[in-house]
């Protein structure tokens, strides 16, 4: 049976592999909640040490033991995505060549690797485990998120990227456009030009996007939103900031270059940060940083491309098209959810014009037109979906029902050749469906009210 076209649909499968976590307990005076979190953990009552440990974390935010037994209590209760939100955290709050700062960077790898299987990814995972062993020379395990491997198709490259104007912005000025080429050059010369940028003028048909912002909260100084959907890209877009401090000065050359290539490596996959002061990819600037990759970020991102990636840019078009057929997918599904089938109808018709002849469409635009109760649109839908796939079984059982349905009212007028014909192909229809791997239930009673009302019209 075909797979169900939901792309918000999150596969969860149950885990069952050890974790293996490094543990580490250092006695001292414990807050009450760092205290009953512990006390939950050893009790195996993970869920509620995580709730006390994240009382305890808000209580106690500079102490990275708390955070680390937040990450073990989070990776026990297989909240993966978390557990290594707090390990990074701990790499935050004390440095990496402590022994508790080595035990969360180890535990971040570890579940980068647990991620990864669960997700059914476990060749992937052992290759990467390979990758861990060597130490210190690279930070792949922390720049996984989410089990997946994600990087751009090294087939297609150059990547398309778009450097916006940011006119209107204050403190921006053009040579800022000159500070961001640079940095996207640093990446070529990285990667000894494996990885190629082009400059286009059109972000409609730009790979990555970059645009431009006053200032963000927090000190923060760049953004990259990254998003996918199944097994494609749908977007990378950088901002960039002019300012670190909204009172301060305006960002200068180097430091923008600095900040762009930074989010630019994140946007060539690496989805998280390094724990190593010196490398581009650390998440904030500090002093011990050249500003540019170094052997370590070259190493990472080499590795990186070297594993097949499980999300790259799978679409034949760009990848501001697959957005575009993305949001229009998304608006679909929410109409369609709220009941608004006339306007869902033309968001999965506008998302057809960028996927010609995509079953599912066709099939989604047929369920659309089942509900509204247009029979006839909904019989032609299912048949262009049948056209294009002709295994599509979800397609067939619908046309089926209209079929049985439009043959009872022929009967009823008198059109018995016309029915004749519908219960036949509706008969022929379910037996096939009843054939497949998982037929819907209600196969056995369409068939049988279809052959019922076959007999019903005579010879
Ligand atoms: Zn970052």
């Amino acid at each position: 049976m075909r797979k169900d076209f939901r792309y918000f649909l999150v596969l969860v499968r149950p885990l069952f592999i050890a974790l293996g976590l490094i543990m580490l307990w250092i006695p001292q005076s414990w807050s009450s909640a760092f205290d009953e979190g512990k006390f939950y953990y050893r009790q195996q009552n993970y869920s509620q040490a995580v709730q006390k440990l994240t009382i305890a974390s808000r209580q106690d935010p500079s102490n990275p033991e708390v955070f680390f037994a937040l990450g073990l209590a989070y990776a026990q209760n297989l909240q993966l995505a978390q557990a290594k939100s707090a390990f990074e955290a701990v790499l935050k709050l004390t440095p990496l060549a402590s022994p508790l700062g080595q035990k969360a960077y180890k535990n971040m790898g570890i579940v980068s690797r647990a991620m990864m299987s669960s997700q059914g990814n476990g060749a992937k995972a052992n290759q990467i485990a390979g990758v861990l062993k060597n130490t210190g020379d690279n930070y792949l395990g922390s720049t996984i998120n989410g089990g997946k491997i994600v990087h751009w198709d090294m087939a297609k490259m150059p990547l398309l990227v778009y450097v916006g104007n940011g006119a209107g912005v204050d403190g921006w000025s053009q040579d800022m456009q000159a500070s961001v080429y640079n940095g996207i050059r640093e990446w070529e010369a990285a990667t000894n030009y494996k990885i190629r940028f082009k400059q286009v003028r059109d972000p409609a048909q730009a790979n990555i996007k970059i645009r431009w912002q006053r200032n963000f909260k927090h000190g923060k100084v760049g953004e990259n939103p990254f998003e996918s959907m199944g097994d494609t890209i749908v977007r990378s877009d950088v901002t960039i900031a002019t300012h670190i401090d909204p009172n301060g000065p305006v960002l200068n050359a180097s430091e923008i270059k600095q900040i762009a290539t930074h989010e630019i490596g994140h946007a060539l996959g690496l989805q998280g940060h390094s724990p190593y002061e010196g490398d581009i990819m650390y998440y904030m600037m500090n002093p011990a940083q050249s500003g540019v990759p170094t052997a370590r970020d070259k190493k990472t991102v080499a590795l990186l491309y070297k594993i097949q990636a499980d999300v790259t840019n799978n679409t034949v078009g760009s990848t501001a098209q697959a957005s575009l057929f993305y949001d229009n997918l998304k608006q679909a599904e929410k109409k369609a959810g709220s009941s608004d089938l006339q306007s869902a109808i033309v968001n999965y018709q506008n998302a057809l014009k960028l996927k010609p002849n995509s079953p599912d469409l066709l099939y989604n635009i047929g369920v659309a037109y089942s509900k509204l109760k247009q029979n006839d649109l909904a019989i032609s839908y299912y048949r262009k979906a049948l056209t294009v796939d002709p295994n599509y079984t979800r397609a067939k059982y619908n046309l089926s029902v209209h079929l049985i349905n439009q043959g009872a009212e022929w009967g009823n007028q008198r059109r018995s050749a016309d029915a004749k014909q519908a219960f036949t192909e509706a008969i022929q229809l379910l037996e096939q469906v009843e054939r497949s791997p998982n037929p819907p239930q209600g196969v056995q009673e369409n068939l049988q009210a279809a052959q019922r009302n076959l007999s019903l019209v005579g010879p």
